[in-house]
C-alpha cells in the first residue's frame, strides 16, 4: 500500500482492520527503539491492536541500556578540576551509584549539554583556540560522554577523527555505545523469552544495514520486520510479522517495511567511518549485563582520545536499586506497568531507574501517555 502521508487515519485503519483478520495470537511483538515506544504510546497504537497481541519493549533506549559503572566514570570526570564535560541532557538525571550528573553540576562540574556530538569537537575547538592553558598537559580538558547505538556512532567517530586531524589534544570521549543485534541475540538466547516477533528499529537498520536480523530471524525462529516510527510504519511492521506467524513458516525472515528509507546493507559510508575509529568489543549494558562483541571501543590508533585512559577513577561497585525492574523491562519480561513501583515510588520527578528518565525510556513514555490512554479508553467507552 504506498503512501506518502504515515500518519493518514484511512491507512491506518485499513491497516487496523487487517491486523485485526489476521492476528489469531495470543502473539507478543518487541520491538526494540526508544523512538518506536513513545510513537506507540503516543499515538494510541497499542490500544487500536486486537487483545491476541501484546506489544513489549526491548533495550532500544540507549540512555536506559548504559550501564551504571559508566555512568560513574561520567561523575568522576565531569568532577575533575579543569574538565569540560559534553552530554545529551537525557543522561543528566539517569542513577550512578551515589547520584547523579545533575547534582555533580550542582556542585560546580562545568557540563554542557549537546545535541550532538560534534558540538563536544566544535566546544573543544573554541576553548583550546582562546588560550594555551587548554591542553592534555595543563588538566584542562574537553570530554565528550559518548552513548547511543549504531545510530550515534558515525557522529562520534567524525568527532574524534577530527580532533585527530586537528591535533586536538584537549578533547577526549567516554566511549559507551552500543550495539542492537548482540542484545537480541542474548534475549532470544533465553529459552523462556517469550517473544513471538520483532519490530526492528529502522533508523539502525539506515545505517548499520539488516542483514543481521536475518540471521537472527533465521537462528533463532522469529519473524521480523524493519519499520520505522509513523503510525502507518509501524503499524505495516506488525502486518509484516503477523503474516509470517500466520503462514506458520518454519523458517522466518527479516521483512524490510520501512524500505523508502533502510536498505540491506545500510549506509556503508558511516559504517566505513565507525570502523576507521572504533573496533567491536564486549560491552556492559544496564540490566543485562557484559554481552559478547555488543559494544565500541577506540582502535589503538585513537586511542589517545579514550578518556579511561586519561583520568584515574575511584573504583565503586555500582549498585541498582532491587526494588527496580528495570532488567525485565529491557528484555520484554514485563511491560512498565507491571512494575510494582511505577507511578508510585517511581515517576520521572522521582526516577528509580533509567528507563524513567530519559525521554526515550519505556518507563516515562507509559507514564506521560498512560493518563491519555484512560481518557481515550474512557471516551471510547461513552
Ligand atoms: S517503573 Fe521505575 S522502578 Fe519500575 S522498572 Fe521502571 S524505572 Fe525501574
Amino acid at each position: 500500500m504506498p503512501t506518502t502521508d504515515f500518519g493518514d487515519p484511512r491507512h491506518v485503519s485499513l491497516l487496523v482492520e487487517q491486523i485485526r483478520k489476521k492476528a489469531v495470537g495470543p502473539w507478543t511483538i518487541m520491538e526494540v527503539c526508544g523512538g518506536q515506544t513513545h510513537a506507540i504510546l503516543r499515538y494510541g497504537i497499542d490500544q487500536l491492536l486486537p487483545d491476541s497481541l501484546r506489544i513489549v519493549h526491548g533495550p532500544g533506549c540507549p540512555v536506559c541500556v548504559t550501564p551504571m559503572e559508566s555512568i560513574d566514570r561520567a561523575i568522576q570526570i565531569a568532577s575533575s578540576p579543569g574538565v569540560v564535560f559534553c552530554t545529551f541532557g537525557d543522561m543528566l538525571r539517569v542513577p550512578g551509584s551515589r547520584g547523579d550528573l545533575m547534582q555533580a553540576r550542582s556542585n560546580g562540574a562545568d557540563i554542557r549539554i549537546i545535541q550532538t556530538p560534534l558540538e563536544a569537537y566544535r566546544i573543544a575547538l573554541e576553548e583550546s583556540s582562546r588560550g594555551a592553558e587548554f591542553d592534555r598537559k595543563s588538566g584542562r580538558q574537553v570530554v565528550l560522554f559518548a552513548i547511543g547505538f549504531e545510530t550515534t556512532a558515525p557522529a562520534t567517530a567524525m568527532a574524534i577523527r577530527l580532533a585527530k586531524q586537528s591535533q586536538l589534544d584537549c578533547f577526549s570521549a567516554l566511549v559507551c555505545h552500543v550495539l542492537v543485534p548482540p542484545a537480541l541475540e542474548a534475549i532470544f538466547s533465553d529459552p523462556l523469552h517469550g517473544i513471538d516477533g520483532l519490530l526492528a528499529a529502522g533508523h539502525v537498520c539506515t545505517i548499520a544495514g539488516y542483514r543481521p536480523y536475518e540471521s537472527i530471524a533465521q537462528r533463532h525462529s522469529i519473524p521480523i520486520a524493519i519499520t520505522g516510527f509513523e503510525p502507518v510504519d509501524l503499524l505495516r511492521g506488525i502486518l509484516a510479522v503477523i503474516e509470517q506467524l500466520q503462514a506458520g513458516r518454519s523458517k522466518f525472515s527479516a521483512v524490510n517495511s520501512y524500505e523508502h528509507i533502510a536498505g540491506i546493507d545500510g549506509n556503508i559510508h558511516a559504517q566505513s567511518l565507525v570502523d576507521e575509529v572504533f573496533e567491536i568489543s564486549d560491552q556492559s549494558w544496564r540490566g543485562m549485563g557484559s554481552l559478547p562483541r555488543s559494544g565500541l571501543k577506540l582502535r589503538k590508533s585513537y586511542a589517545s582520545f579514550d578518556a579511561n585512559h586519561r583520568f584515574e577513577f575511584e573504583s565503586v561497585v555500582p549498585r541498582e536499586p532491587s526494588i527496580c525492574r528495570a532488567a525485565d523491562v529491557l528484555r520484554g519480561k514485563i511491560r512498565p506497568i507491571e512494575c510494582p513501583e511505577f507511578g508510585k515510588r517511581c515517576n520521572p520527578s522521582n526516577p528509580i531507574g533509567a528507563p524513567m528518565v530519559s525521554n526515550e525510556g519505556a518507563c516515562a513514555a507509559y507514564y506521560i501517555y498512560q493518563s491519555l490512554a484512560v481518557r481515550k479508553t474512557q471516551t471510547l467507552e461513552i
